[in-house]
């Protein structure tokens, strides 16, 4: 899974994997399971690597088309197969959906170059930007 190792700290590590390959009531070929893994990307604050644990569901219906894929029920996400679809890479986009948009440790601890203590987690009260023309006034 070359993409997801390339936005990971460590490339080396293990996905579990559990599929069901089936043809539902409705004749739709159907893939559903999920897969897991844990990984550690880097922490947007202190920088040291933070362990990710990703959880990715599949319930995909198999569609040849566009118009297939509009008229599938709504439990069931499309799985266009116009051409031959490599499991791995099915689950690897999955895995990559399920990665955070930010990581940082939840107990993230820092200094910062200024010698103030930990940083807050919740964002800092924003200076009132009138507070500098009231300065200038003065
Ligand atoms: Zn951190």
């Amino acid at each position: 899974m070359p993409e997801l190792a390339s936005l990971l700290v460590d490339a080396n590590g293990e996905v579990s994997v559990e599929l069901q390959f089936a043809v539902d009531e409705q004749k739709l070929r159907t893939v559903s399971g999920q897969a897991h893994a844990e990984v550690k990307q880097l922490c947007q604050r202190c920088l040291e690597p933070v362990t990710l644990n990703l959880d990715a569901e599949f319930n995909l219906a198999v569609v040849l088309n566009e118009e297939q894929a509009k008229n599938l029920p709504r439990y069931y996400d499309p799985l266009l197969l116009d051409e031959e679809v490599e499991l791995s890479t099915l689950v690897e986009e999955e895995l990559i959906l399920s990665l955070p948009v930010v990581c940082y440790h939840d107990d993230c601890s820092v200094q910062t170059s200024f010698g103030e203590d930990e940083m807050p987690v919740v964002e800092q009260e924003k200076p009132n930007p009138f507070s500098v023309l009231a300065a200038l006034k003065k």
